[in-house]
């Protein structure tokens, strides 16, 4: 019977209570039994097992032991037991047949057993966490297909009820965003990077796209990864305000730092807080310079008042204000500011705590308008000018033939003829200065050709050292290699007596330099520019005389805009020289300082490199031989008409008069005879000059046309007569000159 196996030893080796139990009582146990139990060990000896363990038949444990003698199968019971003393534990029973009994082992296993039940709950309860976790969770294998999601990962995804398992994690990302992702997880996963953070867009299965935020972990076993486990979140909303924040601030601070406007933010005190770069090109400062100090110091004084009362009102108003004030550059020039100025206002309490302005230079617009109202204003009076010079010019074309006329018919002894000559003289002293007025008002005949600066100059320095008088030391520096322009050489030695004459005035009577040069200018083709690109030629007069304040400067070239004496200056030089230059396609500057001197520029663009074009004044043909023949006069002026009736009549020709074109036609269609010459005026009632000249080439093609005119430019004026050979008398004309030129025109039958 000697067991070979002694089952308490084997208790306690494997640390279990046990016990051996034969015909259900007790017949040996060992110490941890007695603990077990709650009773010694010999009260429990030979005890019946429904004594020694009160709980045995509600465990099942005699049915157990019955069933294990029977069959021999051994069994485990498990028991919860409820001990008020240290509360709930779990117990196994494990029983085993041995020779004439059972053997039990008793162990408590409480620990093993809470472990298992939290490990049960935990699996649940983290379940229902990631299934209604508001972030979507997945898991992934190495190869990157879904093992795991939970429904937020499907709802991300737009992935419906068929769910994300089986799918390709690659799919979801949008192509651009895949190798990076390839690259990032590959790293993580031969890195066993523990977690990373990636945000790509995502493509939904409907096709939208939202953008994802993931933390991925790594899961590891036996050394290799066996899944990625990823925590996402949508965050499109996110990206995007972030990204239209980033791009909005980029988009102001670039707009600030580029801007050519001076940007800036002032404190409620009126001071700058930040300022834009700009600062530097407008102002010469740097933008640091400027902190902390008020807007308003960099305007003048009665500016700053208009700023400082602006800052006011925008207090209460809280609209834009705009105020045009002017500045000091750096570098002591004037800068005329525009700036808009807008209050920043606390949205919670309605302050104001500060001013947003954009100020912008605008000097160079205002200097432009300037110059706009002022050449405005010279083509104003021009034209007025040059309406007044027309009807004076026929007015005095009258006098002065019927002066000549009178004078002829006085005998030479006749005291009277010396008044008479006194009439011609005033005369001609009143058509220089319609010619002067005309030619400012650029209706001067002007008879253009290709011309070199110098040779004016040269021609006339000899007359001009002695006009300008010892005093004054003239002196030339010429450019060689001037470049042609094309004007009138009468028109230009008229500009530079001009402009010598008022350098002798500047500098009387002391005397002083005048020096004249040429040379070329290229103008370069700026947008804002008032000139044509391309090169000029510069005559440049410089004297070293009084010099003139800005407000001569800005009229110098009106008409009888004069500073000297009464009689002295007739204020109509420089406005004759402003005429002529504009005439001939250039323009004129002018740099003076009072006490410094003058200079002042002509710059006439080069002529093109056509041939000489420009025809020479037919010259005049001296002696004539008086001829008979009939001459149709059209002019509607009536002193002009009368004069030339007379002069021509008393030549011994033929003479016909007519007020208009019209009136000329029926005189013309009424006369049996030939009509050798129609003398002509331009402008006429009815009909001009021009339309006239064109019915004669079809009524009378016989009949030579002659163009009287004191008017226009001659080249404007041939452009309105078909025939361009056409011969101009231009008026005033004399007597003489009337004679003269109608004897020449008959005599050349070619012209007509
Ligand atoms: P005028 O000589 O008859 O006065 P201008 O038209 O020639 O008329 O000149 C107008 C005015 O311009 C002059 O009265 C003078 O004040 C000023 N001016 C012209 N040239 C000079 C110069 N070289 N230096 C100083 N002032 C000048
Ligand atoms: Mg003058």
């Amino acid at each position: 019977m000697a067991a070979s196996l002694d089952p308490i030893a084997l208790f306690e080796a494997v640390r279990d209570a046990g016990g051996a139990i034969v015909d259900f009582r007790c017949m040996d146990l060992n110490e941890r039994a007695e603990q077990f139990l709650g009773r010694p060990r010999d009260v429990l000896l030979g005890a019946l097992i429904s004594e020694a363990l009160p709980r045995s038949r509600e465990v099942g444990f005699i049915d157990r032991c019955v069933s294990v003698v029977g069959d021999g199968e051994p069994v485990e019971i498990e028991e919860r037991v409820n001990d008020p003393a240290v509360g709930v534990r779990w117990v196994r029973y494990r029983i085993a047949r041995v020779d004439d009994g059972v053997a039990i082992a008793v162990r408590d296993i409480t620990d093993r057993k809470f472990d298992e039940e939290s490990l049960r709950v935990g699996e649940e309860r983290f379940r229902l966490l990631v299934e209604t976790a508001s972030d979507g969770i997945y898991r992934i294998d190495p190869r990157g297909i879904f093992i795991y999601a939970n429904p937020v990962a499907g709802r991300v995804l737009g992935v419906g009820d068929e769910g994300l398992v089986g799918r390709t994690y690659l799919d979801f990302v949008r192509p651009d965003y895949r190798v990076e992702g390839i690259e990032l997880y590959t790293r993580q996963i031969k890195n066993h990077t523990p977690v990373t953070y990636w945000e790509f867009p995502a493509l939904r299965a409907d096709g939208r796209e939202v953008w994802v935020g993931q933390n991925v972990q790594i899961e590891v076993q036996d050394g290799r990864v066996t899944s990625l486990y990823a925590v996402a979140r949508d965050i499109t909303a996110r990206r995007y305000a972030e990204n239209a924040l980033r791009e909005s601030e980029e988009r102001y601070r670039f707009l600030a730092e580029h801007s050519r406007d001076m940007l800036a933010r002032l404190d409620p005190g009126g001071r700058f807080v930040y300022v834009s770069p700009a600062c530097r090109a407008m102002l010469g400062v740097e933008p640091e310079q400027l902190l902390d100090t008020p807007f308003a110091d960099l305007c003048e004084a009665e500016d700053a008042d208009a700023v400082r009362a602006a800052h006011e009102r925008l207090r209460d108003a809280r609209d834009a204000e705009i105020t045009s004030t002017r500045m000091r550059h750096a570098d002591g020039r004037e800068v005329w500011c525009e700036t808009t100025h807008q209050a920043i206002v606390d949205a919670e309490s309605g302050n104001v705590t500060g001013f947003l302005i954009v100020a912008r230079d605008v000097t160079e617009r205002r200097r432009l308008e300037e110059e706009l109202r002022h050449v405005q204003k010279m083509e104003a009076v021009g034209q007025l000018a040059g309406g007044v010079a027309h009807d004076f010019n026929n007015l005095l074309t009258a006098i002065r033939g019927f002066s000549d006329v009178l004078f002829q018919s006085i005998r030479a002894d006749d005291p009277r003829r010396g008044d008479v000559l006194e009439i011609c003289k005033a005369t001609d002293r009143a058509a220089t200065l319609t010619r002067q007025l005309l030619a400012f008002s650029r209706r001067q005949v002007m008879r253009p050709e290709p011309l070199n600066l110098n040779t004016v100059v040269t021609d006339l320095a000899r007359i001009l050292q002695r006009l300008l008088g010892e005093g004054v030391t003239v002196s030339t520096r010429l450019d060689e290699d001037l470049a042609i322009v094309r004007a009138d050489p009468g028109q230009m030695e008229q500009v530079l007596l001009n402009l010598a004459l008022n350098a002798r005035d500047a500098m009387a009577p002391a005397g002083g330099t005048l020096r004249i040069e040429t040379a070329n200018v290229d103008m370069p083709a700026a947008p804002d520019s008032r000139h044509a690109p391309g090169r000029y030629a510069v005559l440049r007069v410089s004297d070293t005389g009084v010099g003139m304040t800005a407000e001569v400067r800005d009229r110098l070239f009106e008409p009888f805009f004069t500073t000297k004496e009464r009689g002295r200056g007739t204020g109509l030089g420089l406005s004759m020289v402003y005429g002529i230059v504009t005439q001939s396609g250039g323009f004129i500057t002018v740099d003076s300082t009072p006490g410094q001197g003058a200079t002042l520029a002509i710059h006439l663009p080069a002529a093109g490199t056509g041939a000489d074009t420009a025809r020479r004044p037919a010259s005049r043909a001296r002696t004539v031989p008086a001829a008979g023949g009939t001459i149709l006069i059209a002019e509607d002026s009536e002193g002009v008409r009368m004069l030339a009736e007379r002069i021509l009549r008393d030549e011994g020709y033929t003479v016909l008069a007519a007020r208009d074109g019209v009136e000329a036609l029926e005189v013309a269609r009424a006369h049996e005879g030939t009509i050798d010459l129609l003398l002509t005026d331009v402008m006429m009632p009815r009909m001009n000059g021009g339309e006239l000249a064109r019915a004669f080439a079809a009524e009378r093609p016989d009949t030579l046309v002659a163009i009287m005119s004191g008017y226009m430019d001659e080249h404007a004026l041939r452009r309105t007569l078909d025939n361009p050979e056409t011969p101009i008398l231009q008026k005033p004309f004399s007597g003489a000159t009337l004679v003269e030129r109608v004897r020449a025109i008959l005599q050349q039958p070619a012209t007509r």
